[in-house]
């Protein structure tokens, strides 16, 4: 495991957006800043590693929970289907795929 700046508060441990008050914790790390994650994590593609659901703008990241960065395990390839973007193209809701990590693990 290693530890990374939480992305949803952005380290701040704040809850970016003061859904409940202003000085809530943030939801993602539970106020310290930091969460962690397993060594073979990227960069999460649905959200470009900014922890926030891009439709939404005010919740956490539903495929990376707010993290920013999602664990593959093995070899990945860029999932076809959303080019690596882990965007449906249709309806901009996460790619079923790849579950929104833009990368799929490769078979061969
Ligand atoms: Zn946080
Ligand atoms: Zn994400
Ligand atoms: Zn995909």
């Amino acid at each position: 495991m290693s530890e990374i700046r939480c992305a949803f508060c952005k380290g701040t441990g704040k809850d970016p957006f003061d859904l409940l008050s202003k000085l809530a914790t943030c939801q993602v790390c539970g106020g310290t800043g930091k969460v962690e994650v397993e060594v073979r994590a990227i960069e999460c593609a649905y959200c470009k590693g900014t922890g926030v659901y891009p439709r939404n703008g005010r919740v956490t990241c539903t495929v990376c929970n707010g993290k920013g960065m999602v664990t593959v395990k093995g070899a990945t390839e860029e999932c076809f289907r959303c080019k690596g973007t882990g965007t449906a193209i249709d309806s901009g809701l996460f790619c079923i795929n790849c579950g929104g990590k833009g990368v799929v693990v490769s078979k061969s």
